[in-house]
């Protein structure tokens, strides 16, 4: 059944050259990219706050993949990470990812940058819907207090996380995993206050991680009682006055991130295992006897969700075998962090293992890589539009490595100059140079290959 809505006109509230929809790690890629470039940039955000799942998740030790490997943070992330840390510190008693941002200072640092960088932010600003010419994006539509209004720009950006203005444009994509399209779960994160500081770390112990390893072995055993189906229990920063800054745990498995009703049912059940954890931590752990519950995360995170039809799919094999494009714009560490869709956590933890089953989870190994080429940002289709972050071009696998934040970042700082190449060559971005791309990737601190030296 539907109903009919009858032609209206749209006010078209701004124009500008080059619009970011989405102000997650992707979206502040592209938006300060494009900014940089000398672009009239202005970013949408359906939230009130930038940062997508760092500062909504809770997702602070971004980077914890990283350590004691001899990758770096690149390009903008390098430089958001050290200049967040030099301006309001980071109080991180752990000793485990001591680089992990505080997601709170993160959002006031975040509405520094943006405003240096001369972008023009509007929060509680929905995109769904787009207006069409022929093949191209005439303007998009905000949902807003006073109703629907439109901003047109040159070139656009989705960086929605689920590819919302492809979407809606018209553009093909897959979701979840080949064959039964499960995702990854949704996770309604949460921050503990009243831990005992001292104890968890005297005599050098990491007392969260020796909690987070008790758990997956008592889970195993049968002794949690839990009915959250998670058996990890990963845990963020301990600060010195005793919170517990991230507790990545509560998950709701086989919900489709785009669907309202699987989103409703996901926050609710989530939020019943977030109580679920507190009470099993503060019952079983003397460490723990004072928690309480300190904030829940106020949206359920996703890992995946829709995945554009885009130029080129980069695949699992492209990564394992670290394939080289001519149009590479990113090159990031090999790393596959995969919650398995379906709970099952019996596979052997690799991308070998069961036929790509299972949870997925391999370390990045001595100094293996992979590329991200610049086709897998340009959908198929559409004219004027490049899409950055966990949602480009990719097979379900290869994106649990693409969604790294760090790298979503950096796939984000590629839109951001092609679609300022786009706009300063009259062209679609498609047709830019590959190789003016690339040098202004350089540029902007980003370790892209040399022709010579791939
Ligand atoms: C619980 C959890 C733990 C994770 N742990 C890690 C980790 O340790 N390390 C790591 O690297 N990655 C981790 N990830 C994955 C990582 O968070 C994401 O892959 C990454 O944030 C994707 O960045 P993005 O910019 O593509 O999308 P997002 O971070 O999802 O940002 C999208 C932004 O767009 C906005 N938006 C969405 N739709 C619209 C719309 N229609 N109109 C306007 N605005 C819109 C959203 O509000 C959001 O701000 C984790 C994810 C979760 C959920």
């Amino acid at each position: 059944m539907a109903l009919v809505r009858k032609e209206r006109e749209i006010p078209l509230l701004k124009m500008c050259d080059v619009l970011v929809i989405g102000g997650g790690p992707a979206g502040l890629g592209a938006a300060v990219s494009a900014a940089r470039e000398g672009m009239d940039v202005i970013l949408l955000e359906k939230r009130a706050f930038l940062g997508g799942n760092i500062t909504a998740s809770y997702v602070e030790n971004c980077n914890y993949f990283l350590r004691n490997t001899p990758f770096k943070a690149e390009g903008l992330y390098a430089e958001i990470e050290r200049r967040c840390y030099e301006e309001y510190g980071n109080d991180n008693a752990r000793s485990y990812n001591q680089k992990a941002f505080s997601s709170e200072y993160l959002k006031l640092f975040l509405d520094k940058l943006v405003q240096e960088e001369g972008i023009t932010v509007l929060f509680h600003a929905l995109v769904n819907e787009v207006i069409m010419e022929g093949s191209s994006i005439l303007g998009v539509i905000v949902q807003t207090k006073q109703g629907p209004q439109a901003i047109q720009a040159r070139q656009y950006i989705d960086t929605t996380g689920d590819a919302d203005v492809a979407y809606a444009s018209g553009v093909g994509y897959d979701q979840g995993r080949e064959g039964d399209h499960l995702c990854q779960p949704g996770t309604v994160s949460l921050r503990l206050s009243g831990a005992d500081t001292r104890k968890l770390l005297e005599n050098g112990r990491d007392g969260l991680s020796e909690i987070g390893r008790q758990f997956k072995a008592a889970y195993r055993a049968g002794e949690t009682a839990l009915a959250c189906k998670r058996q990890d229990l990963p845990f963020g920063r301990l600060t010195h006055g005793g919170l517990i800054s991230y507790v990545n745990y509560s998950c709701a498995y086989g919900l489709d991130p785009t669907d309202i009703q699987d989103l409703s049912k996901g926050e609710m059940e989530c939020r019943t295992y977030v109580y679920d954890i507190y009470h099993y931590l503060k019952r079983t752990y003397d460490e723990l006897k004072n928690i309480e519950i300190a904030s829940i995360a106020p949206e359920i995170g996703f890992r995946d969700s829709r995945r554009i039809h885009g130029c080129y799919k980069l695949t699992i094999e492209d990564m394992e075998s670290n394939r080289h494009f001519d149009d590479v714009i990113a090159v990031f560490p090999r790393f596959y962090d995969m919650l398995a869709p379906d709970a099952y956590m019996d596979g052997n933890g690799s991308v070998e293992g069961k036929g790509f089953a299972g949870h997925i989870y391999e370390h990045v190994v001595d100094e293996r890589t992979f590329e991200i080429p610049y086709a897998s940002l340009v959908p198929l289709g559409v004219d004027n539009l490049l899409v950055a972050g966990r949602c480009i071009s990719a097979d379900h696998v290869a994106e649990s490595g693409v969604r790294a934040i760090s790298l979503c970042m950096m796939t984000g700082q590629g839109a951001g100059v092609g679609a300022a190449l786009a706009v300063k060559g009259a062209c679609e971005p498609k047709d830019v140079c590959i190789a003016e791309l690339q040098d202004r990737l350089r540029s902007l601190g980003l370790n892209i290959p040399s022709k010579e030296g791939a």
